[in-house]
């Protein structure tokens, strides 16, 4: 089973996964995993979602979305051995949005949400915060690090047509910013057109 799930993450870092992109009500996704974490992780890690009101479905694979936020939340609570706050948030980002990654300014014609995941942890020195994408790189200890785990929310991310970037300083926690398209209207064929 390891095998195979190395395999996978290999697979979907060097884009070559097969992703099934559907409509994904992020707000909704990270309100369960949310009730999840609180039922699985140390008590001392308070966890929040503050999703904004009728955010739109992103054009993303559900499950390979729901493995990249808990890859993202396990790495917050590696940072928090001594509890803390984990936050989840979504928002959608307007066209031509100044919050939207430079690796996006081709698309930036189009609305995206902008999924945040913040935690008060050890945070990143600028060396780690650099490398943290590469595959295999981990400053965990063997047998507790793989260094697969941003590089795969990486490869996910750029497959989806969307980013993800890292503001990080030692000591003053950690957020991760994953941004991803919207369905667009002709990705969703259940609304408009065939309305008698
Ligand atoms: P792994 O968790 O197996 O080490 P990842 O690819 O998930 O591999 O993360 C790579 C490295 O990035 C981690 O070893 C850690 O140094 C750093 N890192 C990732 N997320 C965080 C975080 N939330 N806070 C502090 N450091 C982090
Ligand atoms: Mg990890």
């Amino acid at each position: 089973r390891r095998g195979a799930e190395l395999t996978g993450k290999l697979l979907a870092f060097s884009r070559r996964q097969v992703l099934q992109p559907t409509a994904v009500d992020a707000g909704a996704m990270l309100h369960s995993l949310a009730d999840m974490l609180r039922r699985t992780l140390d008590q001392r890690i308070r966890i929040e979602v503050r999703t904004e009101p009728g955010c739109p479905p992103v054009l993303a694979d559900a499950g390979q979305l729901e493995s990249a936020l808990l890859n993202i939340a396990i790495n917050a609570r590696d940072a928090m051995p001594d509890g803390g706050a984990l936050a989840f948030a979504c928002v959608t980002l307007a066209p031509l949005s100044p919050q939207l990654p430079d690796e996006l300014a081709g698309a930036a014609d189009a609305r995206h949400v902008e999924i945040r995941i913040a935690d008060t942890g050890c945070g990143m020195t600028d060396e780690v915060k650099e490398r943290a994408f590469e595959p295999f790189f981990t400053t965990k200890e063997a047998g507790r690090g793989t260094g697969l785990g941003l590089s795969t929310v990486y490869g996910f991310a750029r497959q989806s047509r969307g980013a993800v970037t890292i503001s990080s300083q030692p000591g003053a926690g950690t957020t991760l910013r994953l941004v991803l398209p919207c369905v667009q209207a002709e990705h969703r064929p259940d609304e408009g057109d065939d309305a008698p």
